[in-house]
């Protein structure tokens, strides 16, 4: 018979999801998975975590956890194109063993702060393991590139040992994967979530406009790579109206930056239903700019958090991504901020009923802040976003690193 194992936490605060934090809250987790959430009860045995907010684990919606062998290798310098010829051409000089070894290492580290699910982006599917043994449920996304390069497997929702091991399809980008191929990845992911990069750069903007130094530049590269645009079948002159032209926005599709998209854009997309999924990091390292969040939310589009590659931003911990995005954004409400990085990635990813809240048959990991300071109920969220998460967080009832 199998064995059930049972433990229950408690905290000063507890953080549900969307709305106020609850005071003196306790969750019970049985077999990997919440059973019960609710106020404490007295005589009912449960680790006290005490000072801090007990919350959801995180969902980290974008990442390239192969590229963790680059880390620091390439600082962002505002000039994207550049960046992008210095990632490809380092990334073939990677040392195999080496690079495991970061990649085990990252993912150990994201883990370690609270990160429950990760929808990580590859070329190979080398993270797999590391992503496992580190304790995450993921999603690996097979990601096409080019007219015919890195073909996705078809996607397979698999649990292994009571955690989400699954594979995916994703497309690179509109500039770098042609019309009809996005279109039958697409296809392809029937269903399940299928995730491309979109209107992360001006080079991108201007290239599909078909004019201005950045998208000439952009044609350049990818031309030198045996890409030529003119084969792309461009169907407007920004990439979202070329998606929408191809029929593969919906509601399970994740776009990711929208750096570059216009206010009017923000009001189409909540339209078309696709949910965005920010970097903050990695978008103002490249970009110096960052999607207009406030705007899409007011929208009604659902947002989600992703780290995006080592390569790209200072490291894989999606608290800093918050602060960043608190900083950039500051009337952000917390509460937004941290269902951008639970509920949001969830539903991004079609697994909001297992993923994303602290509710009843939801999976665990969960993640506790401590707070050395004693804030007052409305002060918490914003003490969690800005400074106690980024410094402190930690994972709860992950098996593999606790
Ligand atoms: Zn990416």
């Amino acid at each position: 018979m199998r064995e059930t194992r049972s433990q229950a936490f408690t905290a000063r605060w507890l953080w549900p999801g969307p709305g106020r934090p609850r005071e003196n809250w306790q969750v019970t987790l049985r077999d990997g998975r919440v059973s019960a959430v609710g106020p404490r009860r007295l005589g009912q045995p449960a680790q006290d975590l005490g000072e801090g907010l007990l919350l959801p684990g995180l969902v980290n919606a974008h990442c390239h956890l192969e590229l963790a062998g680059l880390a620091g290798l390439l600082p962002p310098d505002g000039d994207f194109v550049g960046w992008v010829q210095r990632l490809v051409r380092l990334r073939p000089s990677q040392d195999p063993a080496q690079a495991a070894r970061q990649t085990a290492d990252a993912a150990s580290r994201m883990a370690r702060c609270g990160v429950a699910l990760v929808a990580d982006i590859t070329n190979t599917g080398l993270a797999r393991q590391a992503l496992f043994a580190a304790g995450l449920h993921a999603i690996s996304l097979f990601e096409a590139l080019g007219p015919s390069n890195c073909q996705p497997p078809p996607p397979q929702l698999t649990w292994q040992d009571g955690r989400l091991a699954a594979q995916g399809v994703a497309a690179h980008a509109p500039y770098s994967v042609p019309g009809p191929r996005i279109a039958a990845l697409k296809a392809l992911a029937g269903g399940q979530a299928f995730s491309i990069h979109m209107a992360e750069s001006i080079a991108e903007m201007e290239l599909f406009a078909g004019d201005g130094p950045q998208g000439r530049r952009l044609a350049e590269f990818l031309f030198g790579r045996g890409a030529d645009v003119a084969g792309l079948g461009l169907l407007a002159r920004r990439p979202l109206a070329h998606l929408r032209a191809l029929g593969v926005l919906d509601r399970r599709t994740l776009l990711v930056h929208g750096a570059q998209l216009s206010p009017d854009e923000a009001h189409e997309l909540a339209a078309d239903g696709p949910s965005l999924c920010l970097c903050p990091r990695s978008n103002l390292g490249l970009t110096r700019t960052m999607a207009p969040a406030p705007l899409l939310l007011a929208a009604g589009v659902n947002l989600c958090l992703g780290t995006d590659s080592p390569a790209s931003t200072p490291d894989l911990n999606l608290w800093n991504e918050m602060k960043a995005l608190a900083e950039h954004y500051p009337g952000l409400a917390p509460d937004a901020i941290l269902e951008m990085a639970t509920g949001g990635g969830a539903r991004a990813l079609g697994l909001d009923q297992r993923f994303g809240r602290l509710a009843e048959g939801m999976h665990a990991p969960l993640c506790f802040v401590p707070l050395d300071s004693r804030p007052e109920l409305k002060h918490v969220l914003e003490a969690v976003v800005l400074a106690a998460g980024p410094a402190a967080a930690r994972a709860i009832g992950n098996e593999k690193i606790s």
